[in-house]
């Protein structure tokens, strides 16, 4: 049987700016407060059309979990590495907080832990999804702005949706293949 394939499904059309999943990624990973220290974000779009009919958008994001991830290839220590699953993930033990991984992503997704002595960012919240419960972003959503599944599951909401909604990647233009998915 083929491995599963984690991917992330969002509808930024729902997304409130609440940012329920910025506090609850911190809660459950233990992030640091701070500005320049966050797993998830969310990103104000410009606003569009004319005073007084005037519209706003949020674009959440996080690590895309590239299929082509530039941060494993200059990781010199190998810290970084992709699970079967396509999860990138960073072996803190290994890390040498060289920052070469920070460097190289074009989307701004890692930091320097002090929790870890170490440079972390999303995890797909593995811990949760091998007993069979959601990313805590996923779960707290309450507009369900992203979907987690399977992509390799046909029967997947994930992967129901991007079989039968357009949809887009950040920065296609990095040629970096994320796992998150915007539907259009
Ligand atoms: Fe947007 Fe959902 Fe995050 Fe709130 S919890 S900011 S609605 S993505
Ligand atoms: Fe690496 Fe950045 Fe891609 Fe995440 S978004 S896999 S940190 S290059
Ligand atoms: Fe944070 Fe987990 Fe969501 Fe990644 S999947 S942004 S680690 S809550």
């Amino acid at each position: 049987m083929a491995d599963k394939q984690y991917a992330i499904v969002l509808d930024t059309k729902k997304c409130l700016n609440c940012k329920a999943c910025t506090v609850a990624c911190k809660f459950e990973n233990f992030v640091p407060v701070g500005d320049d220290t966050y797993r998830i974000w969310v990103t104000e779009m410009p606003l569009q059309g004319k005073f007084p009919r005037l519209h706003q958008e949020y674009q959440p994001s996080q690590c895309q979990h590239c299929e082509n991830a530039p941060c494993e290839k200059v990781c010199p220590t190998k810290a970084t590495f992709r699970t079967r699953e396509g999860v990138v993930l960073v072996d803190y033990k290994k890390c040498i907080l060289c920052k070469a991984c920070m460097a190289a992503c074009p989307y701004d997704a890692r930091f320097v832990s002090d929790l870890h002595e170490a440079v972390e960012k999303c995890t797909f919240c593995m811990h949760r999804v091998s007993e069979g419960r959601e990313p805590a972003c996923v779960e707290t959503c309450p507009t369900k702005v992203r979907v987690f599944g399977d992509m390799n599951d046909p029967a997947s909401d994930a992967a129901r949706l991007l079989s039968s909604r357009q949809h887009y990647q950040l920065k296609p233009e990095k040629n970096t293949r994320p796992r998150l998915f915007y539907l259009a």
